[in-house]
């Protein structure tokens, strides 16, 4: 049984306070002492789409960086570019808005480097036994760093329902094509009655699949490679999704590639989970509603335990399914996954720090 720690925060703790929290547990546990001399550390997060809120906070980078540094390692930050348009597609305007959420090395103290270069298709293959893939796409930084420390922000996602670590895994560390093998399950269709023909969708579309024909949008589903962007731009609800066909193959798919992160770095690596402003919606999406009281913040050495974990947690203050605080996806397809394919332990025994 995996051993989960647990720091509990009231709601709207303030960010200096819980550091402080997360720093004590970390040195009074050792909890980096995985991490050696010289060992080049990455710290992958993920800093938010513009206008986001609900992102790990720059001051708990700093902090962790320093803890790193006392051990003589290398720490700095990275993330991947994301699939869809928009800042965030690639190194240049990525760094720029993490400097804008104050990722800046002023504030962290730590040099931000893109895991998957400047356009997210620099990779490594990773070898696993999975059943789906014998190789994921994994960002080369990622693969070729001798430590790493995943911090997680807690969250609903409209693909992959509610999750942490593993898809910070597995989509966050994936290059490019690895993210596309992911999505590429899901094809969207134009539901030609609600579509005002706006056109809001088809500059976002990164496959240029999205046309205007007459009064409506029409997707080619040739082109289409499913990232899903579309469906989260259309004000109108005009996008249809077969979710039912589509959302457990994907998060198979996002299992599969977290675990090819969690295999190339065996022995090296510590996951944290923050389940604190949790949204309806991922940190990729701009806006921000809390939909759960904050939590606390959850450290293991096994991110399918973490995971697990954290959705008790947060399922237990909700006092509801997740299902019923947003999107209908059954959220422990993961969970069960990973278990199945041998990954981690759902099964996790919780050490709360007082
Ligand atoms: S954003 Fe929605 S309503 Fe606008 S063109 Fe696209 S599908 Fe139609
Ligand atoms: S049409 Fe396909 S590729 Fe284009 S945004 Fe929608 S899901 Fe993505």
């Amino acid at each position: 049984m995996e051993k989960v720690l647990f720091i509990p925060v009231a709601d709207n703790e303030e960010d200096e306070k819980v550091c402080a929290k997360l720093e004590a547990a970390l040195k009074d546990r050792d909890l980096f002492s995985f991490i050696q001399a010289r060992d080049l550390t990455a710290f992958k997060t993920h800093f938010g789409e513009e206008n986001s809120q609900g992102y790990v906070r720059p001051l708990h980078f700093r902090m962790m960086g320093e803890l790193a540094r006392q051990r003589q390692a290398l720490p700095f930050l990275t993330e991947t570019s994301t699939l869809y348009s928009g800042m965030r597609n690639q190194a240049v305007g990525h760094i720029e808005l993490a400097q804008r959420h104050g990722f800046g090395f002023e504030n962290t103290g730590l040099p931000l480097i893109m895991a998957d270069g400047l356009t997210g298709d620099e990779e490594l293959e990773v070898a696993i036994p999975g059943r789906i893939y014998q190789k994921v796409k994994i960002a080369s930084l990622i693969v070729k760093a001798q430590a790493l420390v995943m911090v997680s922000h807690f969250t609903g996602h409209l693909g992959s329902g509610f999750g942490a670590a593993l898809k910070n895994m597995g989509m966050g560390c994936a290059s490019r094509r690895g993210k596309l093998e992911q999505h590429s399950t899901a094809k969207p269709a134009v539901k030609k009655k609600q579509c005002t023909a706006c056109g809001a969708c088809l500059p976002w579309c990164p496959a240029q699949a999205i046309t205007m024909q007459e009064a409506a949008a029409r997707i080619d589903k040739a082109l289409c490679i499913g990232c899903g962007e579309c469906l989260t731009v259309c004000r109108f609800d005009a996008i249809g999704y077969n979710w039912s066909a589509t959302y457990e193959q994907l998060q198979r798919k996002i299992v599969e590639h977290a675990w090819g992160v969690a295999l190339a770095k065996k022995g090296k690596a510590l996951y944290i989970n923050f389940l604190t402003r949790i949204s309806k919606d991922c940190d990729c999406m701009g806006g921000y509603r809390k939909i759960v009281p904050d939590i606390g913040v959850l450290i293991a050495s096994d991110p399918v335990a973490l995971d697990a974990a954290s959705l008790d947690l947060v399922e237990a203050r909700a006092g509801r399914p997740l299902t019923a605080l947003a999107y209908d996806i059954p959220h422990r397809v993961q969970i069960d996954y990973a278990a199945e394919i041998g990954f981690g332990s759902p099964d996790y025994r919780l050490e709360e720090i007082p």
